[in-house]
Protein backbone atom coordinates (compact mmCIF):
# COMPACT_ATOMS: atom_id res chain seq x y z
CA UNK A 1 0.00 0.00 0.00
CA UNK A 2 1.15 3.48 -0.41
CA UNK A 3 3.05 5.66 1.93
CA UNK A 4 0.86 8.39 3.75
CA UNK A 5 2.54 11.42 4.50
CA UNK A 6 1.58 14.01 6.87
CA UNK A 7 1.52 17.85 6.07
CA UNK A 8 2.57 17.77 2.91
CA UNK A 9 2.41 21.26 0.59
CA UNK A 10 -0.15 21.48 -1.90
CA UNK A 11 1.26 24.75 -3.66
CA UNK A 12 3.85 22.81 -5.75
CA UNK A 13 1.04 20.02 -6.79
CA UNK A 14 -0.83 22.81 -8.40
CA UNK A 15 -0.14 24.93 -11.50
CA UNK A 16 -1.39 28.18 -9.82
CA UNK A 17 1.16 27.47 -6.73
CA UNK A 18 -1.17 28.19 -4.54
CA UNK A 19 -2.52 26.09 -1.05
CA UNK A 20 -1.70 25.26 2.31
CA UNK A 21 -0.80 21.62 3.20
CA UNK A 22 -2.94 18.48 3.01
CA UNK A 23 -3.46 16.90 6.75
CA UNK A 24 -2.44 13.73 4.45
CA UNK A 25 -1.43 13.10 1.54
CA UNK A 26 -1.63 9.40 -0.62
CA UNK A 27 -0.34 8.71 -4.21
CA UNK A 28 -2.39 6.09 -5.78
CA UNK A 29 -0.56 4.06 -8.65
CA UNK A 30 -2.89 1.56 -9.65
CA UNK A 31 -6.32 1.63 -10.63
CA UNK A 32 -6.63 -0.90 -7.58
CA UNK A 33 -5.12 1.34 -4.85
CA UNK A 34 -7.14 4.28 -6.07
CA UNK A 35 -10.31 2.40 -5.27
CA UNK A 36 -8.90 0.67 -2.07
CA UNK A 37 -7.58 4.61 -0.82
CA UNK A 38 -11.10 5.96 -1.29
CA UNK A 39 -13.15 3.69 -0.01
CA UNK A 40 -10.91 2.81 3.39
CA UNK A 41 -11.55 7.22 3.86
CA UNK A 42 -15.49 7.26 3.18
CA UNK A 43 -15.16 4.16 5.77
CA UNK A 44 -13.60 6.17 7.97
CA UNK A 45 -15.35 9.23 7.64
CA UNK A 46 -12.51 10.95 6.32
CA UNK A 47 -12.58 14.34 4.03
CA UNK A 48 -11.22 13.38 1.13
CA UNK A 49 -9.35 15.29 -2.02
CA UNK A 50 -9.12 13.95 -5.71
CA UNK A 51 -5.95 15.67 -6.83
CA UNK A 52 -4.44 14.75 -10.83
CA UNK A 53 -2.60 17.72 -12.40
CA UNK A 54 -3.77 20.54 -10.02
CA UNK A 55 -4.49 22.78 -13.55
CA UNK A 56 -8.34 23.21 -12.70
CA UNK A 57 -7.90 23.34 -8.46
CA UNK A 58 -8.07 26.67 -6.20
CA UNK A 59 -6.70 25.15 -2.93
CA UNK A 60 -7.30 27.59 0.06
CA UNK A 61 -4.47 29.09 1.97
CA UNK A 62 -5.39 26.50 4.84
CA UNK A 63 -4.60 23.28 2.65
CA UNK A 64 -7.05 20.69 3.17
CA UNK A 65 -8.07 18.76 6.47
CA UNK A 66 -8.41 15.38 5.32
CA UNK A 67 -6.43 12.90 2.75
CA UNK A 68 -5.33 13.93 -1.00
CA UNK A 69 -5.42 11.43 -3.11
CA UNK A 70 -3.16 12.29 -6.06
CA UNK A 71 -3.92 10.34 -9.03
CA UNK A 72 -0.64 8.03 -10.57
CA UNK A 73 -2.55 4.92 -12.12
CA UNK A 74 -0.89 4.57 -15.60
CA UNK A 75 -1.78 2.68 -18.73
CA UNK A 76 -2.97 2.93 -22.72
CA UNK A 77 -5.17 0.27 -24.65
CA UNK A 78 -5.79 0.81 -27.97
CA UNK A 79 -8.35 -1.59 -30.23
CA UNK A 80 -8.10 -2.05 -33.78
CA UNK A 81 -11.52 0.49 -34.12
CA UNK A 82 -9.88 3.23 -32.82
CA UNK A 83 -10.80 2.91 -29.40
CA UNK A 84 -8.04 4.22 -26.93
CA UNK A 85 -9.36 3.29 -23.29
CA UNK A 86 -7.08 4.93 -20.62
CA UNK A 87 -6.16 5.10 -17.39
CA UNK A 88 -7.15 8.34 -15.17
CA UNK A 89 -3.32 9.10 -13.89
CA UNK A 90 -1.95 9.38 -17.84
CA UNK A 91 -0.83 13.30 -18.62
CA UNK A 92 -3.11 14.02 -21.40
CA UNK A 93 -1.23 15.63 -23.65
CA UNK A 94 1.00 12.70 -23.99
CA UNK A 95 -1.81 11.00 -25.15
CA UNK A 96 -3.09 13.58 -27.47
CA UNK A 97 0.83 13.12 -29.07
CA UNK A 98 0.79 9.44 -29.14
CA UNK A 99 -3.05 9.80 -31.38
CA UNK A 100 -1.60 11.82 -33.40
CA UNK A 101 1.62 9.66 -34.37
CA UNK A 102 -0.24 6.89 -34.53
CA UNK A 103 -3.20 8.47 -37.16
CA UNK A 104 -6.02 8.58 -34.53
CA UNK A 105 -8.27 11.82 -34.99
CA UNK A 106 -10.30 13.76 -32.68
CA UNK A 107 -8.91 15.26 -29.70
CA UNK A 108 -6.24 16.92 -31.96
CA UNK A 109 -7.76 20.28 -31.25
CA UNK A 110 -7.16 19.52 -27.47
CA UNK A 111 -3.26 19.63 -27.43
CA UNK A 112 -1.54 21.38 -24.73
CA UNK A 113 -3.91 21.45 -22.27
CA UNK A 114 -2.32 20.58 -18.64
CA UNK A 115 -3.85 17.99 -16.57
CA UNK A 116 -4.15 14.18 -16.30
CA UNK A 117 -6.59 11.53 -18.77
CA UNK A 118 -9.24 10.81 -15.78
CA UNK A 119 -10.65 14.69 -15.82
CA UNK A 120 -11.08 15.69 -18.62
CA UNK A 121 -14.52 14.24 -18.76
CA UNK A 122 -14.85 16.42 -15.13
CA UNK A 123 -15.55 19.49 -17.08
CA UNK A 124 -15.62 18.37 -20.62
CA UNK A 125 -12.17 20.00 -21.82
CA UNK A 126 -12.49 21.74 -24.63
CA UNK A 127 -11.05 24.02 -26.83
CA UNK A 128 -10.02 24.88 -30.27
CA UNK A 129 -13.95 23.46 -31.38
CA UNK A 130 -13.15 20.23 -29.66
CA UNK A 131 -14.25 18.82 -26.51
CA UNK A 132 -14.10 15.46 -25.21
CA UNK A 133 -18.16 15.06 -25.17
CA UNK A 134 -17.42 14.41 -29.10
CA UNK A 135 -15.08 11.25 -28.33
CA UNK A 136 -15.85 9.80 -25.19
CA UNK A 137 -18.03 6.67 -24.81
CA UNK A 138 -17.21 5.47 -21.57
CA UNK A 139 -15.99 6.26 -18.39
CA UNK A 140 -14.89 3.85 -15.62
CA UNK A 141 -15.80 5.02 -12.26
CA UNK A 142 -15.99 4.02 -8.29
CA UNK A 143 -19.38 5.89 -7.47
CA UNK A 144 -18.52 6.43 -4.03
CA UNK A 145 -21.95 6.44 -2.67
CA UNK A 146 -23.13 3.19 -4.12
CA UNK A 147 -19.64 1.97 -2.80
CA UNK A 148 -18.74 -0.07 -6.16
CA UNK A 149 -17.25 0.61 -9.86
CA UNK A 150 -19.85 1.14 -12.63
CA UNK A 151 -19.28 1.73 -16.19
CA UNK A 152 -21.02 5.12 -17.68
CA UNK A 153 -21.98 5.71 -21.05
CA UNK A 154 -21.47 9.17 -22.71
CA UNK A 155 -25.30 9.66 -22.29
CA UNK A 156 -24.74 9.01 -18.18
CA UNK A 157 -21.95 11.65 -17.59
CA UNK A 158 -23.80 14.56 -18.65
CA UNK A 159 -21.95 16.33 -20.65
CA UNK A 160 -22.54 20.18 -21.76
CA UNK A 161 -20.60 23.36 -21.77
CA UNK A 162 -17.44 22.69 -19.38
CA UNK A 163 -19.98 20.58 -17.12
CA UNK A 164 -20.84 16.96 -16.56
CA UNK A 165 -22.74 15.09 -13.71
CA UNK A 166 -18.91 14.61 -12.52
CA UNK A 167 -18.63 18.53 -11.81
CA UNK A 168 -22.23 18.80 -10.72
CA UNK A 169 -21.92 16.04 -8.15
CA UNK A 170 -18.28 16.75 -7.01
CA UNK A 171 -16.47 14.20 -5.08
CA UNK A 172 -19.30 11.46 -5.95
CA UNK A 173 -17.16 9.90 -8.29
CA UNK A 174 -13.76 8.80 -8.88
CA UNK A 175 -12.82 8.47 -12.41
CA UNK A 176 -10.57 5.04 -13.02
CA UNK A 177 -10.64 5.08 -16.89
CA UNK A 178 -11.98 6.99 -19.87
CA UNK A 179 -12.91 4.96 -23.42
CA UNK A 180 -12.57 7.66 -26.48
CA UNK A 181 -13.80 6.23 -29.54
CA UNK A 182 -11.39 8.32 -32.04
CA UNK A 183 -11.11 7.86 -36.12
CA UNK A 184 -8.69 5.88 -37.78
CA UNK A 185 -7.16 9.13 -40.35
CA UNK A 186 -4.49 11.30 -40.54
CA UNK A 187 -6.36 13.98 -41.29
CA UNK A 188 -8.26 15.76 -38.50
CA UNK A 189 -11.56 16.81 -37.79
CA UNK A 190 -13.59 19.50 -39.59
CA UNK A 191 -11.76 22.61 -38.28
CA UNK A 192 -14.73 23.97 -36.57
CA UNK A 193 -12.78 27.28 -34.78
CA UNK A 194 -12.35 30.86 -37.16
CA UNK A 195 -8.99 31.53 -35.39
CA UNK A 196 -7.69 27.97 -36.00
CA UNK A 197 -8.66 27.95 -39.54
CA UNK A 198 -7.12 31.19 -39.90
CA UNK A 199 -3.76 30.34 -38.69
CA UNK A 200 -3.99 27.01 -40.69
CA UNK A 201 -5.24 29.30 -43.86
CA UNK A 202 -7.95 26.73 -44.75
CA UNK A 203 -11.96 27.61 -44.25
CA UNK A 204 -14.04 26.29 -41.64
CA UNK A 205 -15.33 22.74 -42.34
CA UNK A 206 -11.71 21.78 -44.26
CA UNK A 207 -9.43 18.81 -43.30
CA UNK A 208 -5.90 19.21 -42.35
CA UNK A 209 -3.11 16.80 -41.06
CA UNK A 210 -3.42 15.52 -37.86
CA UNK A 211 0.49 16.91 -37.02
CA UNK A 212 -0.67 20.29 -38.37
CA UNK A 213 -3.57 20.80 -36.43
CA UNK A 214 -1.44 20.13 -33.59
CA UNK A 215 1.06 22.56 -34.06
CA UNK A 216 -1.19 24.88 -35.23
CA UNK A 217 -3.19 24.81 -32.09
CA UNK A 218 0.25 24.48 -29.52
CA UNK A 219 1.36 28.10 -31.62
CA UNK A 220 -1.92 29.64 -30.39
CA UNK A 221 -1.99 28.56 -27.32
CA UNK A 222 1.80 29.44 -26.38
CA UNK A 223 0.98 33.15 -27.72
CA UNK A 224 -1.79 33.39 -25.02
CA UNK A 225 0.37 31.82 -22.15
CA UNK A 226 -1.62 28.88 -22.35
CA UNK A 227 0.32 25.80 -22.45
CA UNK A 228 2.64 25.34 -19.64
CA UNK A 229 6.09 26.58 -19.18
CA UNK A 230 8.56 27.04 -16.31
CA UNK A 231 10.16 30.13 -18.12
CA UNK A 232 6.90 32.12 -18.65
CA UNK A 233 5.03 33.36 -15.46
CA UNK A 234 1.66 33.77 -17.34
CA UNK A 235 0.94 30.32 -17.45
CA UNK A 236 1.16 30.54 -13.70
CA UNK A 237 -2.47 30.26 -13.72
CA UNK A 238 -5.39 27.56 -13.60
CA UNK A 239 -6.33 28.35 -17.32
CA UNK A 240 -9.65 30.05 -18.03
CA UNK A 241 -10.77 31.51 -14.72
CA UNK A 242 -13.93 32.30 -15.86
CA UNK A 243 -16.51 30.60 -17.96
CA UNK A 244 -18.25 32.59 -20.79
CA UNK A 245 -21.76 33.32 -19.59
CA UNK A 246 -24.51 31.35 -21.57
CA UNK A 247 -27.70 34.34 -21.88
CA UNK A 248 -31.23 33.48 -22.36
CA UNK A 249 -33.21 35.60 -24.61
CA UNK A 250 -34.37 38.05 -21.96
CA UNK A 251 -30.66 38.66 -20.49
CA UNK A 252 -29.46 38.64 -23.71
CA UNK A 253 -32.28 41.61 -24.77
CA UNK A 254 -30.62 43.26 -21.22
CA UNK A 255 -27.18 43.42 -22.78
CA UNK A 256 -28.11 44.56 -26.00
CA UNK A 257 -29.15 48.04 -24.19
CA UNK A 258 -26.23 48.36 -22.28
CA UNK A 259 -23.53 47.08 -24.68
CA UNK A 260 -25.20 47.51 -28.51
CA UNK A 261 -23.99 45.11 -30.72
CA UNK A 262 -21.96 43.27 -28.15
CA UNK A 263 -19.77 39.58 -29.61
CA UNK A 264 -21.72 36.47 -28.84
CA UNK A 265 -21.97 33.03 -30.36
CA UNK A 266 -25.70 31.84 -30.71
CA UNK A 267 -26.17 28.48 -29.11
CA UNK A 268 -29.11 25.92 -30.92
CA UNK A 269 -31.36 26.67 -27.79
CA UNK A 270 -31.57 30.74 -28.95
CA UNK A 271 -29.64 31.06 -26.23
CA UNK A 272 -26.34 33.27 -26.81
CA UNK A 273 -22.90 32.48 -25.04
CA UNK A 274 -20.81 36.06 -24.54
CA UNK A 275 -16.97 36.08 -24.78
CA UNK A 276 -16.15 36.56 -20.92
CA UNK A 277 -12.91 38.65 -21.70
CA UNK A 278 -14.50 40.50 -23.67
CA UNK A 279 -16.99 41.78 -20.58
CA UNK A 280 -13.33 41.96 -18.60
CA UNK A 281 -11.77 44.15 -20.81
CA UNK A 282 -14.57 46.44 -21.90
CA UNK A 283 -15.41 46.65 -17.43
CA UNK A 284 -11.70 48.04 -17.29
CA UNK A 285 -9.67 45.33 -17.23
CA UNK A 286 -7.05 45.31 -19.16
CA UNK A 287 -4.51 42.50 -19.80
CA UNK A 288 -1.86 42.72 -17.19
CA UNK A 289 -3.71 44.69 -14.80
CA UNK A 290 -2.38 44.11 -11.37
CA UNK A 291 -3.20 43.83 -7.76
CA UNK A 292 -0.30 43.37 -5.77
CA UNK A 293 1.26 40.13 -6.33
CA UNK A 294 -1.50 38.63 -8.77
CA UNK A 295 -2.54 39.58 -12.16
CA UNK A 296 -4.42 39.18 -15.30
CA UNK A 297 -2.29 37.33 -17.17
CA UNK A 298 -0.14 39.90 -19.82
CA UNK A 299 -1.25 37.49 -22.82
CA UNK A 300 -5.00 36.07 -22.25
CA UNK A 301 -7.30 38.37 -20.07
CA UNK A 302 -9.51 35.23 -18.98
CA UNK A 303 -6.24 33.65 -16.67
CA UNK A 304 -5.65 34.75 -13.52
CA UNK A 305 -1.82 34.54 -12.43
CA UNK A 306 0.27 34.43 -9.80
CA UNK A 307 3.42 35.11 -11.55
CA UNK A 308 6.28 34.61 -8.71
CA UNK A 309 4.61 32.00 -7.51
CA UNK A 310 4.04 33.84 -4.04
CA UNK A 311 0.98 34.98 -3.66
CA UNK A 312 -2.16 33.60 -1.89
CA UNK A 313 -4.92 32.24 -2.55
CA UNK A 314 -7.09 35.09 -0.74
CA UNK A 315 -4.72 37.48 -3.02
CA UNK A 316 -6.34 35.59 -6.26
CA UNK A 317 -9.77 35.27 -4.83
CA UNK A 318 -10.00 39.17 -4.15
CA UNK A 319 -9.01 40.06 -8.07
CA UNK A 320 -11.24 36.99 -8.92
CA UNK A 321 -13.93 39.05 -6.69
CA UNK A 322 -12.90 42.72 -8.08
CA UNK A 323 -13.34 41.36 -11.19
CA UNK A 324 -16.59 39.72 -11.23
CA UNK A 325 -17.80 42.70 -9.25
CA UNK A 326 -16.95 45.09 -12.15
CA UNK A 327 -18.29 42.81 -14.90
CA UNK A 328 -21.56 42.59 -12.97
CA UNK A 329 -22.18 46.83 -12.20
CA UNK A 330 -21.24 47.22 -15.91
CA UNK A 331 -23.08 44.72 -17.53
CA UNK A 332 -25.51 43.06 -14.87
CA UNK A 333 -24.06 39.40 -16.30
CA UNK A 334 -22.45 37.42 -12.82
CA UNK A 335 -19.55 35.61 -14.55
CA UNK A 336 -18.64 32.35 -12.64
CA UNK A 337 -15.43 30.78 -12.21
CA UNK A 338 -14.23 27.58 -14.49
CA UNK A 339 -11.99 26.11 -11.64
CA UNK A 340 -12.84 23.66 -8.62
CA UNK A 341 -12.29 25.73 -5.37
CA UNK A 342 -11.28 24.01 -2.18
CA UNK A 343 -11.81 25.66 0.94
CA UNK A 344 -12.39 29.20 -0.91
CA UNK A 345 -15.09 30.57 -2.80
CA UNK A 346 -15.78 33.34 -4.91
CA UNK A 347 -19.20 34.18 -2.29
CA UNK A 348 -17.85 37.20 -0.45
C1 LIG B 1 -2.41 26.92 -18.75
C2 LIG B 1 -3.73 26.20 -18.68
C3 LIG B 1 -4.52 26.04 -19.80
C4 LIG B 1 -5.76 25.38 -19.75
N1 LIG B 1 -6.50 25.26 -20.88
C5 LIG B 1 -7.70 24.61 -20.84
C6 LIG B 1 -8.49 24.48 -22.02
O1 LIG B 1 -8.11 24.91 -23.10
N2 LIG B 1 -9.68 23.85 -21.92
C7 LIG B 1 -10.12 23.30 -20.75
O2 LIG B 1 -11.21 22.71 -20.73
N3 LIG B 1 -9.39 23.41 -19.61
C8 LIG B 1 -8.20 24.05 -19.64
N4 LIG B 1 -7.46 24.20 -18.49
C9 LIG B 1 -7.98 23.67 -17.23
C10 LIG B 1 -7.43 22.27 -16.88
O3 LIG B 1 -6.21 22.01 -17.51
C11 LIG B 1 -8.39 21.15 -17.25
O4 LIG B 1 -9.63 21.34 -16.62
C12 LIG B 1 -7.84 19.77 -16.85
O5 LIG B 1 -8.69 18.75 -17.34
C13 LIG B 1 -7.69 19.61 -15.35
O6 LIG B 1 -6.95 18.43 -15.15
P1 LIG B 1 -6.10 18.14 -13.86
O7 LIG B 1 -5.64 16.74 -14.00
O8 LIG B 1 -5.06 19.16 -13.66
O9 LIG B 1 -7.24 18.23 -12.74
P2 LIG B 1 -7.14 18.78 -11.25
O10 LIG B 1 -6.94 20.26 -11.29
O11 LIG B 1 -6.18 17.98 -10.46
O12 LIG B 1 -8.61 18.47 -10.73
C14 LIG B 1 -9.74 19.18 -11.21
C15 LIG B 1 -11.01 18.66 -10.53
O13 LIG B 1 -11.25 17.34 -10.92
C16 LIG B 1 -11.23 16.47 -9.79
N5 LIG B 1 -10.54 15.25 -10.25
C17 LIG B 1 -9.31 15.16 -10.80
N6 LIG B 1 -9.05 13.89 -11.16
C18 LIG B 1 -10.15 13.18 -10.80
C19 LIG B 1 -10.49 11.79 -10.92
N7 LIG B 1 -9.67 10.90 -11.47
N8 LIG B 1 -11.70 11.40 -10.44
C20 LIG B 1 -12.56 12.29 -9.88
N9 LIG B 1 -12.29 13.60 -9.75
C21 LIG B 1 -11.08 14.03 -10.22
C22 LIG B 1 -10.47 17.21 -8.72
O14 LIG B 1 -10.86 16.78 -7.42
C23 LIG B 1 -10.90 18.62 -9.00
O15 LIG B 1 -12.18 18.82 -8.48
C24 LIG B 1 -6.21 24.86 -18.52
C25 LIG B 1 -5.41 25.00 -17.37
C26 LIG B 1 -4.18 25.67 -17.45
C27 LIG B 1 -3.34 25.81 -16.22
Amino acid sequence: MADRLAGVRLAPYTTLRMGGRARVFVEARSEGELVEIVAEADRNGEPVLILSGGSNLVIGDEGFDGLVVRVASTGVEIAGDGRVTVQAGEDWDALVSRCVNEGLAGVECLSGIPGLVGSTPIQNVGAYGQDVSQTVTGVRVYDRTAGEIRELNADQCGFAYRHSVFKADTGRHVVLAVTYALTSSDLSGPVAYKELAARLGVEIGERVPLAEAREAVLALRRGKGMVLDPEDPDTRSAGSFFTNPVLDAAAAADLELRAPGFPRWGMPDGAVKVPAAWLIENAGFPKGYEKGRVRISTKHTLALTNPTGEASAAELLALAREVRDGVREKFSVTLVNEPVMVGVSLAD
